[in-house]
This record gives C-alpha cells, structure tokens and sequence, in this order.
C-alpha cells in the first residue's frame, strides 16, 4: 500500500509517519529530510539547493521529482511507501501520479491532518517555552502555513476527485490520531484484500 500524508508544519505528520511506519511495515519517504541528506553529504545537489532550503523556498519539482522517482523505481519499496512532504503542489501530485503509472504502482490512500492555525500556534507557543525558540519562530511558521494552505488546494482536490482522500481530524491527542488512522488503513488493507480474493478466485475458477 502507497500512502501519501500532508498537512500544514505542525500537524504531526511526522509523528504519525513513524505511527504507520512500525505498525503497518511501510517505508518513509520525507523529501525534506532527503533534501537535508543532500546538503549534509555535500552532494553537488546539495550545494545547488543548500540556500533555497534556507531561505524557505521550495526546491524545484524537478529535483524533489527526480529523488522520489529513485525510491519509487526499487523494488525494496514497491507498494510501500509513505510520502511525507511530497506532493506539496498539483504540480507534484501529476508526477507522483505519473512516475508510480512507469512501475506499475498507485496510491490507496491521501491522509490530509487538519488542524486550524489557532492551535498551530498555540502548539508552537507551547513548544517555544519548553525548547526556548525565539519569537521569529512563530512568525516563520505561520508563513509556512499560509503557503501551505495556498498550493495544497488543488491537491487536496485532485485527492478528493480519485476518492483517495481521507480527511483527519489533526486536533486531538497523538493516539487519538494514531487510532483513527489505524481504522482507515485497516478498512483499505481489508478491501485491498478482498479484491486479491476475488481476483484468485476468477482465475482459478
Ligand atoms: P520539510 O522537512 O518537509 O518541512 O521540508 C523542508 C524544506 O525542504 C522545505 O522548506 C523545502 O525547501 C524543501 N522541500 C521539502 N519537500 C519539498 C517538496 N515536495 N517540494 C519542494 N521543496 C521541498
């Protein structure tokens, strides 16, 4: 199963990545942390996409394209992935429809964590106090949020429109969360299963 999670900084997505990652035997595929691998290693990309990781910007499609499409192409990972990050504009969203049609691959779920820009903050302003951020911090983040909101749209769409899209409500506790999502995975995992049943039967009948 391919399951591609987002929602704006803050949201959780990575606590719930790693959620399904141990519970559901999937793989990670955050593209910031690829992108931050790069820079790290002092890869020549890295070079190329040190300052605009910096200043906030988003990388080109191109580049986050092409380091998806390595994953994808492994069997290691086939039909198990999570992309975390990614797609973060409908631009994306096509490729990653795209490159998963050349290895034969889809995804069976969009998890879109919603939470409202009041409890963003609030979570940061908690956050400042425990890990002593500077004001800077909050600001930044409601930035992100705002562009956030602004490219997700239409991917939330196109989701919605291939009835991939499941909506969660990112508001509550962390197990609270991990539950609901255990429920929707399960759900898929069963219709995933009956239909492999189903297909068994036709050819063997
Ligand atoms: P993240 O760890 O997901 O917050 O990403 C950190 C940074 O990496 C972002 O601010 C972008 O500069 C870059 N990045 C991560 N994912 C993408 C993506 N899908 N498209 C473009 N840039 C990305």
């Amino acid at each position: 199963m391919n399951i591609v999670i987002f929602g704006p900084p803050g949201a959780g997505k990575g606590t719930q990545s790693n959620f399904i990652v141990k519970n559901y035997n999937l793989y990670q595929l955050s593209t910031g942390e690829l992108l931050r691998h790069e820079i790290k290693n002092k890869t020549s990309l890295g070079s190329k996409i040190s300052s605009i990781i910096n200043s906030g910007e988003l990388v080109s499609d191109q580049i986050v394209g092409g380091l998806i499409e390595k994953y994808i192409s492994n069997e290691i990972y086939k039909n198990k992935l999570i992309f975390d990050g990614y797609p973060r504009n409908i631009n994306q969203a096509k490729n990653l429809e795209n490159i998963l049609k050349k290895y034969k691959q889809k995804i069976h779920l969009a998890l879109k964590l919603s939470v409202s820009l009041v409890s963003i903050r609030k979570r940061i302003s908690e956050r400042k106090t425990l890990e002593k951020r500077s004001d800077d911090t909050e600001i930044i983040a409601v930035k992100r949020y705002e562009n956030y909101e602004k490219n997700i749209k239409p991917v939330i769409d196109f989701y919605n429109n291939s009835n991939l899209l499941q909506v969660v409500d990112g508001e509550g506790s962390i197990a609270q969360i991990s539950k609901e999502i255990s429920g929707l995975i399960d759900s898929i995992k069963g219709w995933l299963c009956s239909i492999a049943q189903y297909k068994y039967a036709e050819t063997n009948s």
